[in-house]
């Protein structure tokens, strides 16, 4: 365990598995089509990148990259495009990959500004749910897990960029927080 970690909220045979029943999950939801995976950087890099292989329909990437909580970790609620897609969606399967929804602005906003864009289809498929802060009705078509409210670093979350590379989910010791 890595010494700035305090406690493993998900261990790394726990996030495969389940990563691998939501491949399997998504890909039963689609058969016959293919999808446009949009992965939302930084955060989610890690998970879309493991989901992906467990995806037996043709499928497709872009990203996007937008402002969250910058260094500290409370929200803003204010959400910018830092990246936006390279390509056009409309008429395309789309699922939105996020590595977490929190307030639900950040998902609130992407779903609007995608859907304005005339997909076919639109879902989102998170890996982890943090209920307790939600200020905005947000629908998760796929959840990973539903976890307290507790912030949590790992598998390509971080805290001021750091801790993305670990294989599991975890909380930071409290003076790590306090900086
Ligand atoms: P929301 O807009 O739903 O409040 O927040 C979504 C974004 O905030 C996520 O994509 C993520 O970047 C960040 N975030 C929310 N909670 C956490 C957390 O517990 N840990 C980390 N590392 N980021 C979080």
């Amino acid at each position: 365990m890595h010494q700035d970690v305090q406690k493993i909220l998900l261990t790394e045979e726990e996030i495969k598995d389940r990563v691998q029943q939501l491949g399997r999950q998504i890909s039963e939801d689609y058969r016959g089509e293919s999808i446009l995976v949009v992965g939302i950087l930084k955060g989610a890099m890690i998970f879309l990148a493991d989901l992906v292989r467990h995806l037996e329909i043709p499928t497709f990437f872009d990203f996007m990259a937008v402002s969250s909580y910058g260094s500290s970790t409370m929200s803003s609620g204010a959400v910018r495009i830092l990246k936006d897609l390279d390509k056009s969606i409309e008429g395309k399967n789309v699922i939105i990959v996020e590595d977490i929804v929190d307030t639900g602005l950040t998902l609130s906003y992407l779903v609007d500004n995608l859907r304005a864009r005339e997909p076919a289809t639109i879902k989102v498929c998170t890996l982890l749910d943090k209920p307790d802060r939600r200020t905005v009705d947000v629908t998760i078509d796929y959840n990973g897990f539903t976890i307290p409210d507790e912030f949590v670093v790992g598998y390509g979350l971080d805290f001021n960029e750091r801790y993305r590379n670990l294989p599991y989910i975890a909380v930071l010791k409290p003076e790590i927080y306090k900086g």
